[in-house]
């Protein structure tokens, strides 16, 4: 982990050197006025050395400056060393997003992998520049000023420094405290915001129920849940600070009183005693450095271990080697067996085959398995037993992006990215005229809409496209197919009811679509199915009954059944302007 994680140092190797090498100056230059207090107090003072004094002097007062352009250094390009580390983590990352599979966005929420992207690496962005300065300068500073003060008394050195691991101790343990009744307080102030927004969503109901007055007992309830964890947030807060400053000030009384003592007795001068006294701080501040590291280091390292969980996860699997290009288009399952995870098959042994250009339909009760199959082919999940071949070649031997090339797909539920229709659009081919948009808008019957709007083609669609009826989408889909123009098309049918005219200019577009290709449909629609050359019906990953409708009509099965449930209770009126269509169509 260590060393994946100094990896990511490589490229800024001259920053970090110099950053060190600040850190070790800054440290360094901290020592400058204990020694300049003991010469004068021991040597330029009492010998009157005018001169000296004045050199003294200057001379802090010119290594301050150099510190001062040292630690605007260090918080500058520390920071920006940080930064550049957590962006190309970042794009390590998200390159790695996009080679994963379905079943990892599966078992993966949106909002954990964001908070991987955002949060995690910024702690780790934190860690990577503030540790390795923090421990330096804090290190160095501890031992420097202990062998300093070790040649003036070891005693007394040895006293000053056996107080650092209680300074460091009782520190540490009031920030944990305060640290952890700050998160509670967080916790307490979501729950706060939860309830205040329930209230003022729900306003409506509680007015039509005359109960504003248990909303406002319980918003004062959870009101007051919020001031007791402030409360006890500050406490602790105050606890820290007044408990640190405390045990630095008994460390100020110990330094006085022993090395009183030491001058008492004649073992140490003036000049030394009051090197001692204002060498405390540099105690104190480097204790403070060191638990402010150990915080870090804490968040930034298991931040950095779940974003190695990410680069860790097995890609998506592409052992294929054959190219393919103008496919025919013949597709077989042979007794294929696939599982989402192991524990349960959810297909059994699928068997069917589909030749160039036609087009069959998945009909069954939901759950069956229809999107599964559908998945399978542009292998989004590989199967665990069978073949699926496409022209006779087994399709975990082609190369994902050349059998992926071959098909397209409108899933379930459409997805727009936020952008224009155009940039929607052209996600089917990147370099498409705006002829050829004009003519995929055509055949997908939304360019009528398209024209309608201010903006045409360049009209925003909004985040996954909300601005737009689900309708819209989904010829938004079809013309981003018709650019495609795939040899295999695979169309998982809403399951939302349309109105009628719209329904018709989909089922339009997509016949049109269909022409030519092979075509896999999952069927919802009575018009769709009679449009199939072939009905399968898939029902607890098995093909139950297959053939034409009339076939699976007289054979009075499953399909029989599903018919009378799903489909004939279209009433009168529509399957009258259903069948018109189909009409129109052939
Ligand atoms: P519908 O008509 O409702 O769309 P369907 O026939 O398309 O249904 P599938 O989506 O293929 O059904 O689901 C088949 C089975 O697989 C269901 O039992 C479902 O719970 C399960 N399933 C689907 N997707 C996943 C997934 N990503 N991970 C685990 N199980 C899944
Ligand atoms: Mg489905």
């Amino acid at each position: 982990m260590l060393k994946r994680f100094i990896a990511y140092y490589k490229p800024h190797e001259l920053i970090f050197t110099l950053d060190m090498i600040a850190s070790f100056l800054v440290a360094l230059i901290g020592m400058g006025y204990p020694i300049i207090t003991r010469l004068m107090l021991n040597d330029f003072i009492p010998n009157q050395k005018w001169n000296l004094i004045v050199i003294g002097g200057v001379s802090l007062f010119v290594v301050y400056l150099i510190r001062l352009g040292l630690r605007y250094f260090i918080q500058y390009y520390g920071h920006v060393m940080g930064v550049r580390m957590q962006a190309q983590m970042r794009s390590d990352m998200f390159v790695k997003l996009e080679k994963l599979p379905y079943s990892f966005y599966d078992n993966n929420e949106t909002g954990k992998i964001m908070s991987r992207m955002t949060n995690d690496l910024f702690d780790i962005s934190e860690l990577a520049h503030h540790g390795p300065e923090n421990i330096f300068i804090a290190g160095f500073t501890i031992i420097g000023a202990f062998i300093y003060l070790a040649l003036i008394n070891w005693v007394l050195a040895l006293i000053c420094f056996a107080m650092v691991p209680i300074l460091f101790g009782i520190t540490f343990y009031f920030r944990k405290r305060m640290r952890a009744a700050f998160v509670a307080s967080r916790v307490a102030i979501a729950k706060v915001n939860a309830s205040l927004e329930s209230s003022i969503s729900g306003i409506r109901v509680t007015k039509a129920y005359n109960n504003s007055d248990i909303e406002q007992e319980k918003f004062e309830e959870t009101n007051q849940e919020f001031v007791n964890a402030r409360k006890s947030a500050f406490s602790a807060m105050a606890s820290f600070f007044a408990s640190s400053q405390f045990v630095t000030d008994v460390f100020n009384v110990l330094v006085l009183i022993a090395g009183g003592l030491f001058l008492y007795g004649g073992q140490i001068s003036f000049g030394d005693y009051s090197t001692f006294i204002v060498s405390i701080n540099l105690f104190i501040a480097p204790v403070n450095q060191l638990i402010n590291f150990m915080e870090q280091f804490q968040n930034g390292a298991s931040g950095f271990k779940r974003f190695l969980e990410i680069m860790d996860e097995a890609e998506e699997i592409d052992n294929g080697t054959i190219e393919i290009d103008n496919v025919k288009g013949d597709i077989e399952f042979k007794n294929v067996l696939f599982s989402y995870d192991k524990s349960k098959g959810i297909l059994k042994d699928v068997s069917f085959k589909i030749d160039s250009g036609k087009t069959i339909a998945l009909v069954g009760p939901t759950g069956g398995g229809k999107s599964t199959i559908c998945h399978l082919i542009p292998r989004f999940y590989n199967i665990d037993d069978g073949e699926i071949l496409l022209d006779d070649i087994n399709i975990s031997n082609i190369k994902l992006q050349s059998l992926r090339e071959q098909i397209g797909i409108v899933q379930q539920d459409v997805f727009l990215f936020g952008g224009s229709i155009r940039d929607n659009i052209l996600y089917g081919r990147k370099d498409a005229s705006e002829e050829e948009i004009i003519e995929a808008c055509k055949n997908a019957n939304i360019f009528d809409f398209v024209q309608t709007l201010e903006k045409g083609l360049d009209t925003e669609v909004g985040e996954r496209g909300v601005r737009l009826s689900g309708g819209q989408k989904q010829r938004i889909s079809i013309a981003r197919l018709f650019l495609k123009n795939p040899k295999i098309l695979i169309l998982d049918e809403a399951t939302s009811a349309l109105d009628n005219t719209t329904e018709m200019l989909i089922q339009n577009a997509l016949d049109k679509l269909a022409k030519g290709r092979t075509t896999i449909v999952v069927a919802h629609r009575l018009t769709t199915i009679k449009n199939a050359d072939e009905i399968l019906v898939v029902t607890g990953g098995e093909i139950l009954e297959k053939g034409s409708h009339e076939e699976l009509m007289k054979l009075d099965g499953a399909y029989r059944k599903l018919y009378d449930l799903q489909f004939r209770n279209i009433n009168d009126e529509d399957s009258e302007i259903i069948n018109k269509q189909i009409a129109m169509n052939s």
